[in-house]
């Protein structure tokens, strides 16, 4: 199964997340079969090594894409498009997979966010991004599945990172919700909540469907990706 939001497909965008069904997403041979089954050209995916920055890489041609996609190796934590023919890929096992994209897609965003690259504000950076492409009416966003505040656990030093808003306190323990946190530092760039998108798919919760490295500690990726034909 492959999670998505349909304002996604009338953006005139192919994009989403893929349950564990799909397979292990480190191995590059699962990916391209997701791709073939939605006639994405696998070359047209663009990848990048994940270090929960909030570093940000911009494809505003087709030859800078092609820059890219000479040199995967590159470190950065979120993708910016204003081309179409081209897209990316993120891997995930718990952190979350933000899709930001104008409603007509002329211009589109995918960030890997985990709880560093949410403290160090790469939500609200992506959405201020995007907006100066200039090239968006109406921004939507979509959360994919993540860990949610029912398992996401965290120790004092790690909560105090975060608003005391996005925090959940139950039975001397403490939680954070990211949903919550990353919805007010897209509201902070201007957008507006109501256009986001958050559905409570835990990764950390749901085995049946979803690889978790908090549950199992075994690198096994999900696979979210955006593309424009
Ligand atoms: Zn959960």
């Amino acid at each position: 199964m492959i999670y998505t939001d349909n304002r996604l497909l009338s953006a005139g965008l192919v994009g989403g997340t893929c349950s564990r069904h799909h397979g292990n997403m480190r191995d590059i041979s699962a990916q391209n079969n997701v791709y073939k089954a939605l006639n994405i050209p696998p070359e047209k995916i663009l990848h990048f090594h994940q270090t929960h920055s909030d570093k940000i890489i911009s494809i505003t041609s087709a030859q800078e894409a092609a820059q890219f996609a000479a040199s995967p190796e590159q470190d950065a934590d979120a993708w910016l498009f204003t081309v179409p023919g081209w897209g990316a890929a993120i891997q995930t096992a718990d952190c979350v997979p933000l899709f930001l994209f104008d409603e007509r897609g002329r211009a589109f965003a995918l960030a890997h966010c985990g709880w560093r690259g949410v403290v160090n504000r790469l939500p609200f950076k992506t959405a201020c991004a995007l907006k100066n492409t200039g090239r968006c009416g109406k921004i939507f966003g979509w959360l994919g599945p993540h860990i949610q505040v029912c398992c996401f656990e965290v120790q004092a030093d790690v909560a105090a990172q975060f608003s005391p808003t996005s925090l959940h306190r139950k039975d001397g323990k403490i939680f954070v919700n990211l949903n919550l946190e990353i919805l007010g530092q897209l509201k902070e760039a201007g957008l507006n909540p109501l256009d986001i998108k958050t559905p409570y798919y835990c990764t950390c919760g749901d085995e049946k469907n979803f690889f978790s490295w908090r549950r199992d500690h075994v690198r096994q990726n999900l696979l979210s990706f955006i593309y424009k034909p």
